[in-house]
Formats: C-alpha cells, sequence, structure tokens
C-alpha cells in the first residue's frame, strides 16, 4: 500500500484498476543494419501485427459504435496497404542499410509533412492518420505494448504523465471512472474535462506514473486530493463509505436544481454551465444550469480529423442553443493554441504557445477559418439566445476588428438569404490583465464580458496553469486578481445593458461565491457538476451581508487572509464543504 498526495483537480471518490496510458518513450538505435534481410523480415511481421490489430479495432468499434466511427480503421488499414508507403520504407532499408525501425520512422515522417503541406484541407488531415499508423508499426517493430482507451472491457482509473485535450476526447467515458495524472494544476484541460464529466481527478502527483502498475487496485480521492495504491481492506471500507456519504450530499444538492438562485435578502444571478460538446448539455440541465456561459468550441475542431464545416458547426451549436429556450447559449469563437493544437493544421513551434498565436490571434491569421465559424454561429442565432463571445482580448482594437469581420458575415449571409439574427449579442472574455485594466474602454463595444480567471491568473500572476511545480503560486484569492475583477465588474456596470459573468474556474470555487456575489457578478458559469454547490451557498447568504466580505476582502494583503476570512464566514453560516 502506498500514499500519494497531488492536487484535487475534479471531486468523488473512484476505486478500480489502474491503467497507465503512456505515450510510450522511444529509444532507437541509429546504427546501420546488420544484416538488411533479417530487417525486411522484422518488417513484414510488425506489418502482419499492425494489419491485425487494425482490423480487429475496426470490428470493434463498427459492432459497437456504428460503421461511420469504423471508417477511420479502414483508412488505416489502407496506409499499410499503400505500395508506395510500403517500397519507401524497403528502400530505406535496402539501399540505405536503415534498421526497419528507423527506416518506419524515416518514412513515416517524411510522408507526413508531406500531407501537411498539401492544400486540400482532407489530404492535410491524412497526415494525422499516416502518424498513427507510422507509430503503431513502429511499436510493433521495438515490441512496445500499446494503450487504447478508446474502446475499454472494464472500468478503469487513467494514469498518465500528462493528459492532452485530444487525449482525454478519445477515452472511453462509460469506463474511464476517473484521473490520476504526474502534472497539471485545477485548470489545466484534464481537470476541467474531468469535472465536465463528473468523474474524480488528482493531478499534480508528480511521479505517479511511474509508481504504478497497470492493474494496481487504486482508491483516488478527488476531495482531498490522494491517491491509494492497492489499499487494504480497511482504507477500501473506508474509501466505500466516503464515496457514499459523497453521493448523497451530491442526491440532496439536486434537490434545488429547479429553485433560482437567489440570495436569502432577494438578489438574483444567473447559474450556467461550461460545456466542450453538446454532449456535455445534458449534464447543465441536469445540475440545473439555466444556460451555457462558455461553449468551448474549439473542441469541435479537436474532435474531428479535419476542419469541421459550416453545416457541421450549424447543427452543434443549433443543439446547444435549442436545449435552453429560456436562457442563453455564449458561444466562444475558437481557442486553439497554447496547449490545444490541430493534427491538421500545422503552426510553427513556439517558445512561448501561451503568449502566441492562440485563439483570436489565430482567427486574424486564418481569417476563412474564423468566417465559416461565425457564419455558422449567426446562422444558429435564428434558433434561441446565442452569444457570440471572443477570447484573449488583449485590446480594444482587436475587439473593433473581430467585429468588423462579424459584419462582413453578416453581409455574406444576408447576400446569399440565409436568415441570422441581427441582434445577436457580442462579448469578450476578459483573461488578460491588459483588457481587464482597459475593461471601462472595451466596455463601449460590447454587450458583456466573461472573466477568464484561469488565463488572467496565469497572465497576471506569471505561473503557467499547467505547470505543478509553480502551483502553489497560481491562487486566484491573489489581492492582485481580487483588484482586477472588481475593476471589470465595476466598468462594466457603469456601461449600460453589459452584464458581467466569470467563466474561469473560480466561478465554481464555493470559496470565492460570496467574494463575487459582493462583488456584483451577474453570471456564474462553470462545470455542471459544481452548479448545485454553488447555488447553495448563494441560496443561504445575503447579498447586503457579502458586499460586506467583497469589501473587507479587497483591503487584505494575501491570499491567506482572504481564505481564512471566507472560510469563517462561510462556517459562521452554517455552510460546510
Ligand atoms: C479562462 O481562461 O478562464 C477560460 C475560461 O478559458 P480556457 O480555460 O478555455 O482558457
Ligand atoms: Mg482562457
Amino acid at each position: 500500500m502506498l500514499v500519494k498526495e497531488g492536487i484535487s483537480a475534479s471531486p468523488g471518490i473512484a476505486i478500480a484498476k489502474a491503467m497507465i496510458y503512456q505515450k510510450a518513450s522511444i529509444e532507437v538505435d541509429n546504427t546501420d543494419a546488420l544484416d538488411t534481410n533479417e530487417e525486411l523480415k522484422k518488417l513484414q511481421l510488425a506489418l502482419n501485427i499492425s494489419v491485425q490489430q487494425i482490423e480487429q479495432i475496426r470490428d470493434k468499434v463498427s459492432k459497437e459504435m456504428g460503421e461511420d466511427e469504423a471508417l477511420i480503421f479502414q483508412a488505416h488499414g489502407m496506409i499499410l496497404d499503400d505500395p508506395e508507403f510500403l517500397e519507401a520504407i524497403e528502400i530505406e532499408i535496402k539501399g540505405h542499410r536503415a534498421q526497419a525501425v528507423n527506416a518506419v520512422i524515416l518514412v513515416t515522417k517524411r510522408y507526413s509533412e508531406m500531407f501537411e503541406q498539401l492544400e486540400d484541407q482532407y489530404f492535410r488531415a491524412r497526415a494525422a492518420d499516416i502518424v498513427d499508423v507510422g507509430n503503431r508499426l513502429r511499436n510493433n517493430l521495438l515490441g512496445v505494448e500499446q494503450v487504447d482507451c478508446s474502446n475499454l472491457d472494464e472500468d478503469v482509473i487513467i494514469i498518465a504523465e500528462d493528459l492532452s485535450p485530444s487525449d482525454t476526447a478519445q477515452m472511453d467515458k462509460k469506463r474511464v471512472r476517473g484521473f490520476a495524472t504526474d502534472i497539471g494544476s485545477r485548470t489545466s484541460h484534464s481537470a476541467i474535462m474531468a469535472r465536465s464529466l463528473e468523474i474524480p481527478a488528482v493531478l499534480g502527483l508528480k511521479d505517479i506514473s511511474s509508481v504504478i502498475k497497470t492493474g494496481d487496485i487504486i482508491i483516488l480521492d478527488g476531495i482531498s486530493g490522494c491517491v491509494i495504491i492497492n489499499p487494504d481492506y480497511q482504507q477500501l471500507e473506508k474509501a466505500k463509505e466516503k464515496q457514499q456519504a459523497h453521493r448523497k450530499r451530491l442526491e440532496k444538492r439536486l434537490q434545488l436544481k429547479d429553485l433560482q438562485a437567489i440570495t436569502f435578502d432577494g438578489h438574483i444571478v444567473e447559474l450556467v454551465g461550461n460545456i466542450g460538446e453538446p454532449s456535455d448539455i445534458a449534464g447543465v440541465i441536469k445540475n440545473g444550469g439555466t444556460g451555457i456561459g462558455l461553449y468551448r468550441t474549439e473542441f469541435l475542431y479537436m474532435n474531428s480529423d479535419t476542419f469541421p464545416d459550416e453545416e457541421k458547426q450549424l447543427k452543434a451549436y443549433k443543439s446547444a442553443i435549442e436545449a435552453f429556450p429560456q436562457g442563453s447559449v455564449i458561444i466562444r469563437t475558437m481557442d486553439i493554441g497554447g496547449d490545444k493544437k490541430l493534427p491538421y493544421l500545422p503552426l510553427e513551434e513556439e517558445l512561448n504557445p501561451f503568449l502566441g498565436l492562440r485563439a483570436l490571434r489565430l482567427c486574424f491569421n486564418e481569417i476563412e477559418l474564423f468566417k465559416t465559424q461565425l457564419r455558422a454561429i449567426l446562422r444558429a442565432s435564428i434558433y434561441g439566445n446565442a452569444c457570440i463571445m471572443f477570447p484573449m482580448i488583449s485590446s480594444v482594437e482587436e475587439v473593433r476588428k473581430a467585429k468588423a469581420i462579424l459584419e462582413e458575415c453578416k453581409e455574406d449571409l444576408f447576400k446569399a438569404g440565409l436568415a441570422f439574427n441581427e441582434e445577436v449579442k457580442v462579448g469578450v472574455m476578459i483573461e488578460i490583465p491588459s483588457a481587464a485594466m482597459t475593461a471601462d474602454i472595451i466596455a463601449r463595444e460590447v454587450d458583456f464580458f466573461s472573466i477568464g480567471t484561469n488565463d488572467l491568473c496565469q497572465y497576471t500572476l506569471a505561473v503557467d496553469r499547467m505547470n505543478e511545480n509553480v502551483s502553489y503560486l497560481y491562487n486566484h484569492f491573489h489581492p492582485a486578481i481580487l483588484k482586477l475583477i472588481k475593476q471589470v465588474i465595476d466598468a462594466s456596470s457603469q456601461s449600460p445593458n453589459t452584464f458581467t459573468g466569470m467563466c474561469g474556474e473560480m466561478a465554481g470555487d464555493p470559496l470565492a461565491t460570496v467574494i463575487l456575489l459582493g462583488l456584483g457578478l451577474d453570471e456564474f458559469s462553470m462545470s455542471a457538476s459544481t452548479i448545485p454547490q454553488i447555488k447553495e451557498i448563494i441560496r443561504k447568504v445575503r447579498f447586503e451581508e457579502v458586499k460586506e466580505v467583497a469589501k473587507k476582502v479587497l483591503e487584505m494583503e494575501t491570499s491567506e487572509e482572504v481564505t481564512n476570512f471566507v472560510l469563517k464566514f462561510l462556517e459562521n453560516k452554517g455552510i460546510t464543504f
């Protein structure tokens, strides 16, 4: 038995077998082949194994998910059958005396780069398939076992060094009971994903992926942030009790589902959900969210192997809008870049990707992609209350530029005779300090703000939101963050008709609720699973008293003072977690 402490990133208790999800670290020997015939034989064997594996996955996916989903594996099989691809590998072996594994790595790289350069989006997307197939062939040559988490036979807790958004997107959501990773923090995307899937997660465990073996029994405690490996009987019984108690607490809170988020003295706010894909909508409704405060549309792009066209996007946005006939749905234009990459959109390597070509900056470079998305949102706007939100705004000029492009899109649609809501609301994310400090100027251009504290903290405090080594510095109760939030809310309240929401993770932090409420935040947008707890707090306090709380914490010097003060306040109100 071993206990590891990490960062609690999504609440709940999971008890299941561990499954190590590893992007195998590959070591290759670059020396010449000793016997080229031997290498050709090895290649043939690895090819046979790869073809068999792909056929098995194809059959399984086709049976369980349908023919459409299985098509991708048919394409993978075709790559292994492609005479040009195979001949190129053989030439490297026979002509240049390369070992089979090196020949495969080299040719895969050459072919995938060639496809990445092509104009046609469909062919560009094939580059990712070539890499997938090439890696499979390489792993079979090296005898490296590969882990496929997209189709699991039993419940597992995924253990990994790190999980990228595309790793989590591919996982079998019915079988994955939790995540535990070496790196990451509360605001890394794996944490956000875990919360939206309502599964527990503990991140920042430093070396968990090297101390656990696949098959070990794990207790993952997302409430206290610890992981117990191969627990004894008593620990298992205790964990089961805690799991039960947590479930009961959740059930009790869910009874508030249809009640308003209203303080004891009648102040009403909106509690809405953050979603990444249409399948997240059900969770928001189940937990009593009245709309969507952040639709992270980049997942639509990341879950696809080519750019989703206007019709596909329209369908996705329409389904979200129609799910909330009374509430609004804030659709954020794609935030690609930073840690979110598209296999079919090659971008230059950047030294500081979070400060680089990300979100709106990338959209300004890829104007046709941007316009396709804006047209899709505009067309979806006739089905309800859609709002458009631009991310990563650093100055008012960017807002004006984005709005001008939106106007061009409206004109295109008008000319094409396609309907849209001319009054669609336009807002921006306030997640860069320069935008927060000029919120009074930006407020004149928009209908709403949504404060993105995940990035606002990262950029204000100079703390990488993904880096567990500095996560102790990442704190949304830092006086600088509280002052910026106040400045933004005050700026919007002075501008008629502009409202302020928050869609960063702070909005779902129960310790932050009374401060944000007291500062006058109009809308709290969060992972669906946290909505009931935040509503419970709001319904137990008075607006007049939390205004005082906000005033007091703004005078404090450290985040510790702030947290202690709020904890005391909540305790006096009988609010426990
Ligand atoms: C934020 O930065 O707070 C935010 C909500 O956006 P994301 O987490 O997608 O960067
Ligand atoms: Mg952000």
